[in-house]
């Protein structure tokens, strides 16, 4: 039985996997697996639609200012390019706000308002979004509760149990990565989240301890699956199926 395996958030387009860049496009192609490559500014949105030209059907491009570069890039840049492009276009990402790449309150705010431009984008091109909350799970999901959006995913989810429940009450997918083959946390958060709500990912190229600190790759994605499936307690597959299927309706369309 073939399984596809869906990594719902990694940086294809990050300059570190440059050199790797034509064997992963091989192995993408000779894979059953499909990510969602998500990026952090302008600059990393052109590069994944140029990515998605040699890897239709594999790689399903997000686009989108990170809270890294909230200060650094021009948003009417970012609108005009996402206006040009929306077709190609399947999420908004990575987007969302962390205090820890924020100077002071003034740059903390100019983040909020980053990431409020670009969920309206989201809401008026109906796309779905990948967000980034580390730290700012509540101002998260209460800046998001005054959107209609589509499909909302906060990867990487690491925030409480209170939390958790706000966001599988609103029916919001959490994501989990590596850290869920060694931290207890994540294995506890991945087994208090509705079992629907659950998508996996890699966040290449992040460094796990798991994997000797080397950026990760699209072929670490099943050691996660593997991990998710005792938390679950599920087999490999029903795993892999179950995601793919939660993955299909994050994106509201077939995977
Ligand atoms: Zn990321």
């Amino acid at each position: 039985m073939s399984v596809k395996l869906v990594d719902a958030h990694i940086h294809l387009s990050d300059p570190d996997f440059d050199k790797d860049l034509p064997y992963i496009i091989n192995f993408l192609k000779n894979s059953n697996m499909v990510l969602f490559s998500n990026s952090m500014d302008l600059d990393s949105s052109m590069k994944n639609l140029e990515l998605y030209e040699s890897l239709q059907g594999k790689l399903f491009p997000f686009v989108g200012i990170h809270p890294w570069s909230a200060q650094s890039e021009n948003l009417e840049s970012f609108e005009i390019f996402l206006n040009k492009e929306k077709s190609l276009i399947n999420g908004i990402g990575e987007i969302g706000l962390d205090k820890k790449y924020a100077q002071d309150e003034e740059g903390y705010k100019r983040q909020i308002f980053v990431f409020e431009k670009q969920l309206e984008f989201a809401e008026r091109f109906e796309k779905p979004v990948s967000i980034h909350s580390r730290g700012s799970q509540k101002d998260v999901i209460d800046i998001l509760s005054s959107f209609k959006l589509k499909g909302v995913l906060l990867h990487w989810f690491s925030g409480d149990y209170h939390q958790l429940k706000r966001a599988m009450d609103k029916g919001y997918y959490v994501s989990f990565g590596p850290t869920i083959i060694y931290s207890k946390k994540s294995k506890d958060l991945a087994k208090r989240a509705l079992k629907d709500l659950i998508l996996t990912e890699t966040d290449g190229p992040v460094r796990y301890a798991c994997f000797d600190n080397k950026p990760a790759l699209p072929t670490f994605l099943p050691s996660v699956v593997f991990a998710l499936s005792f938390v679950l307690e599920l087999s490999f597959y029903e795993t892999a199926e179950l995601v793919l299927k939660n993955s299909s309706s994050y994106m509201n369309m077939k995977i």
